[in-house]
C-alpha cells in the first residue's frame, strides 16, 4: 500500500547553526537502523527526511522508533502530480487510516505544497481531495477542518504528491551522536540500562563499563550484562561494553576498608577505573544508574563522597525517580526481562549488613591509604576486554 516513510524530526529545528550536523546525524542514524534490511532510498528535503518501503512496513516502523531525534512516521504513497491520481490515492490512503477504527470518523484534507508549478493552490486541491474522499466514503464519514479524526495529509513536490494519514509516533530526543560520548557504569541491574538508554535519548553516544569479579560472579553475570547492551543497541546502532577485571581489587577492599565502608570505597574504585577508560575514549562524562536514597550506597551523603572521587561530571539520568518509574522504563526500552534474571552481581557479594549511610571523608580517605590501590587499579586497566555489541 504505501511506498515510503515520511520522517519529521523536532529539536533538530531549534539548532539553527548546527542544524545540517543533527541532519547528517539523523540520516546516517536512520540508515544504520535500517541497514540490514537491504538497500533503499533515503531523502531529505524541505525539513522532512523520506525512507523508501519495500512492501516491508511492518519492519521498518519499529526500527524508526527507536531512532531519537525522530517525532513522527507516516507511511506514505506517491500519487502522479495529477489532480485525478492524487484523488484516488487519497480516497485509499484515508479507507486505510478509517479502517483502523469503527463508527463515525470526521477528516480534513492538508495540502502543502512546496512545489510551485503545479497548476492548483494549496486550497483549492484541498476543497477536490476532500470532496472526492466524502464521495467514496460511506455515511459515517464527515468533513471537520477544526478537529479531525483523521488527517490526509499531502504534499506536492516535484516528484510527485506524497500523501499520508497516519503517524506512529518518534522517541523523540535527539540523534545519538550528536552530544558527544558518555561511559555508562553499566551493572546487570534494573536501573543502570535505564540510565544509559536516558542519555542516548539527549544524543550522547555511550559505551559500558561492567565490573566483573569472577569467580564471585558467574559467567552468566557478565552475559546478563552483554545482552542488556545489545538491547541498548537497537536504541544507537552498536555499543562498546569494557569488562573490568575487578577480583583482585574487590578483595583487597574487603581485606583493608572497615566493612561498613566497603561500598563506598569500591564505588570510589569503579569511578576512577571508569574515568581512565573514559579519557582513553575522548568521553566527556560519566553515567550511573544511581537515584537519590535508593540504598544505603545512595544516600546524598554517600553519593557526595563517592564522587569525589572523580574529576568527570558524574551524571545520574534517575537521580529523581522512583523505582516504580524506573521500572516502567525499563520494560518499555526492553531491559527489564534481561535485568531481573538471578544472577548475583559484584556488589551484592560484598555489601555488608550495615553498609555506613553517612560515610565520613576522612574514614574513607584512611581506608584507602591502606593499601596500593593505584597498583590495583593500573594492573584491572591492563585486564580489561572490550567487547563490540551489535543490536539484538
Ligand atoms: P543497577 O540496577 O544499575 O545495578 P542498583 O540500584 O542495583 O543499580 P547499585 O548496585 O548500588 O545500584 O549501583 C549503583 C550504580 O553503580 C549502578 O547504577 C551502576 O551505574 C554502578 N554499578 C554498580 N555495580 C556495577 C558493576 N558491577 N559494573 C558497572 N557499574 C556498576
Ligand atoms: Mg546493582
Amino acid at each position: 500500500m504505501y511506498d515510503s516513510v515520511l520522517i519529521r524530526y523536532g529539536e533538530i529545528g531549534t539548532k539553527r547553526d548546527n542544524r545540517y550536523i543533527f541532519e547528517d546525524q539523523l540520516l546516517s542514524n536512520i540508515r544504520a537502523a535500517l541497514a540490514d534490511l537491504g538497500e533503499r532510498e533515503y531523502a531529505k528535503t524541505y525539513g522532512r527526511m523520506y525512507v523508501e518501503l519495500k512492501g516491508d512496513q511492518d519492519l521498518v516502523v519499529p526500527r524508526l522508533q527507536r531512532v531519537f531525534g525522530i517525532v513522527g512516521i507516516s507511511p506514505a504513497r506517491r500519487a502522479e502530480l495529477q489532480l485525478d491520481e492524487i484523488k484516488q490515492v487519497a480516497q485509499a490512503v484515508f479507507a486505510d487510516a478509517r479502517k483502523k477504527g469503527k463508527g463515525p470518523v470526521s477528516f480534513k484534507v492538508e495540502v502543502r505544497r512546496p512545489y510551485k508549478h503545479f497548476p492548483l493552490q494549496s486550497p483549492q486541491i484541498a476543497r477536490e481531495v476532500g470532496g472526492a474522499v466524502l464521495e467514496e466514503a460511506d455515511s459515517e464519514v464527515s468533513v471537520d477542518v477544526h478537529n479531525p479524526d483523521i488527517r490526509v495529509d499531502i504534499e506536492v513536490r516535484a516528484e510527485g504528491a506524497y500523501v499520508y494519514a497516519q503517524d506512529f509516533g518518534g522517541p523523540g530526543g535527539l540523534p545519538v551522536g550528536t552530544s558527544g560520548r558518555g561511559t555508562l557504569l553499566l551493572s546487570g541491574g534494573i536501573d543502570s540500562p535505564v540510565a544509559g538508554w536516558m542519555a542516548m535519548k539527549r544524543g550522547v553516544a555511550i559505551s559500558g563499563v561492567y565490573f566483573h569479579s569472577f569467580p564471585f560472579t558467574t559467567d552468566r553475570a557478565k552475559e546478563k550484562v552483554l545482552d542488556l547492551a545489545a538491547v541498548l543497541a537497537r536504541y544507537s546502532g552498536r555499543m562498546d561494553v569494557h569488562v573490568v577485571h575487578f577480583t583482585d581489587l574487590q578483595k583487597a577492599i574487603y581485606e583493608h576498608a572497615p566493612a561498613k565502608l566497603g561500598v563506598t570505597v569500591m564505588r570510589r574504585m569503579m569511578l576512577r577505573i571508569a574515568e581512565r577508560i573514559a579519557q582513553e575514549e575522548k568521553s566527556l562524562a560519566l553515567f550511573t544508574g544511581e537515584s537519590v536514597g535508593q540504598v544505603a550506597s545512595q544516600t546524598l551523603n554517600s553519593i557526595a563522597v563517592t564522587n569525589a572521587a572523580a574529576n568527570m561530571p558524574v551524571l545520574r539520568p534517575l537521580i529523581a525517580m522512583d523505582k516504580r518509574e524506573i521500572v516502567d522504563l525499563a520494560k518499555q526500552i526492553g531491559t527489564y526481562d534481561i535485568s531481573v534474571r538471578p544472577y548475583e552481581d559484584c556488589c551484592t557479594l560484598f555489601v555488608p549488613k550495615h553498609p555506613e549511610t553517612k560515610p565520613r571523608m576522612e574514614a574513607v580517605l584512611r581506608a584507602e591509604a591502606s593499601f596500593d590501590f593505584e597498583a590495583l587499579i593500573a594492573d584491572a586497566l591492563s585486564q580489561t576486554e572490550t567487547i563490540k555489541m551489535q543490536p539484538r
